[in-house]
């Protein structure tokens, strides 16, 4: 295979940025240096340029084989290359992944249809199928995802099962943590009250739903000794008692999304069911909190948690929220926003979105080192951002299959411009370089 350099470009070694080349052979990192490099095949001039190692999406819903209308394995990977994504984490939708041969089949699935390289979190978990977490895990699956809330429920004695099997098989235990007690509530008033507009849906799932199913579960946790991810925080309260529950050495890592860091309450007055998503956006105090849980710690990732809705799959929400598809398409402005709206406005710095964005999820869930850093040895998986590109996101210019975007219109700064999986250009100046087929599959090792 082919040697390439990839020259001048600056890359963060430590802290700070550094201009240095990297020599990339047979789609490994071969070396970083400051000289230049001689006798290669191919040379791409990044000066200018920041490079990053390809994003590993930690949570993302490319590929259900029951909704294939809303995007698939090789059209969510090309919204993911060229969003500067080169490992994804599929999450289970709906059709379940909790036996060895479902995984199987979705690996398979994968491996023959996506653009870039992938693991996988089984799902949902419960009762009937913890006993599968074994075999599971055979096939380098560690992660499994269950609910504190309808529609994938399971009550406080599942969830420590679930957490002892999980924790005797060297495995995590993903959680949706919203308390369905509180909800249900909730659901039964606003139905009394007639009530069907987009805002509604707001007020099902409050704050306290989030706080009070994270302190339940963080709880858990630490009397289970278990390794615990919370998905997509969307609460200061939920901050605080991850932060918290880290002090006391809790295994717990959580994440949390673009969507909870970028739009509040307020944007779903204009854009209705098309910001319909599970948690809901909550306010100003909850975004700034979440930033800050990414500047401190207390929050390990950001992942896009994809899911997109078709255009009518939204519309009829206008109606009836309670009929519309809850998620966003995500995947492929997560990296423009996350330099536009956190790098460029201070409130994160580049280290910490390369943390986030790369490093964590890859080492959280067993993918490191071969993901997630650029270093001798990794996959020369690898993005270049422009830093300086402005461009207003359009989603005629996006791959999704839904063809919109909850940030049309919006204008960003800093884009990526050429996104490399193990060596190979997949996709550059937002048009896609490759076919699917080489993708692999990567196991977790935990
Ligand atoms: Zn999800």
């Amino acid at each position: 295979m082919a040697t390439i350099a990839i020259e001048k470009g600056r890359l963060l070694l430590g802290e700070h940025l550094t201009r240095s080349n990297i020599l990339v052979e047979n789609g490994e990192i071969k070396s970083i240096s400051r000289t230049k490099l001689s006798q290669v095949d191919k040379r791409i001039d990044a000066s200018g340029k920041i490079v990053l190692p390809g994003l590993v999406d930690g949570h993302a819903h490319l590929h259900d084989p029951a909704f294939e209308n809303r995007e698939n394995f090789t059209s969510g990977s090309r919204a993911a290359a060229a969003g500067g994504v080169t490992t994804v984490i599929d999450m289970v939708l709906s059709t379940p992944v909790d036996t060895l041969e479902r995984v199987k089949a979705k690996i398979a699935a994968g491996e023959s249809r996506s653009l870039i390289d992938f693991s996988l979190h089984a799902g949902m978990m419960n009762l009937a199928n913890l006993q599968n977490i074994s075999s599971i895990t055979t096939a380098g699956v560690r992660s499994f995802k269950t609910f504190t809330c309808k529609p994938y429920y399971v009550d406080d004695h599942t969830l420590m099962s679930l957490m002892r099997e999980t924790t005797s098989h060297r495995s995590i235990l993903d959680v949706h943590a919203e308390d369905e007690e509180i909800a249900d509530a909730n659901f039964r008033r606003l139905v009394a009250e007639g009530r069907i507009d987009p805002l509604a849906h707001l007020e099902w799932k409050p704050n306290i739903a989030e706080e009070r199913a994270v302190r339940k579960i963080v709880d858990f946790a630490r009397q289970m000794r278990a390794r615990l991810h919370i998905s997509h925080l969307s609460t200061a309260e939920a901050v605080l008692i991850v932060r918290r529950a880290k002090t006391l050495k809790v295994k717990v890592t959580a994440e949390t999304c673009p969507h909870y860091l970028t739009l509040t309450r307020r944007d779903m007055k204009k854009l209705g069911p098309y910001l319909k998503m599970n948690p809901s956006l909550k306010g100003p105090k909850d975004a700034s909190a979440l930033w800050n849980g990414l500047r401190s710690g207390a929050v390990d990732i950001v992942t896009s948690e994809h899911a997109p809705g078709e255009r009518s799959e939204k519309e009829v929400g206008w109606r009836d929220i309670w009929k519309a598809w809850g998620g966003v398409p995500s995947i492929e402005t997560m990296l423009p926003l996350l330099l536009s709206e956190g790098v460029n406005k201070g409130r994160i710095s580049l280290a910490i979105l390369q943390r986030v964005c790369c490093t964590n999820p890859a080492k959280i869930f067993g993918l490191y080192p071969r993901k997630g850093h650029i270093e001798a040895g990794a996959d020369a998986d690898l993005v270049i951002v422009d830093p300086k590109m402005r461009k207003k996101v359009r989603a005629e210019e996006l791959h999704y299959k839904v063809g919109w975007t909850p940030y049309e219109g919006k204008t960003l700064k800093g884009w990526p411009i050429l996104t490399m999986l193990r060596g190979n250009i997949i996709c550059e100046d937002g048009v896609i370089m490759k076919d699917p087929g080489d993708a692999q599959f990567v196991p977790m090792s935990l």
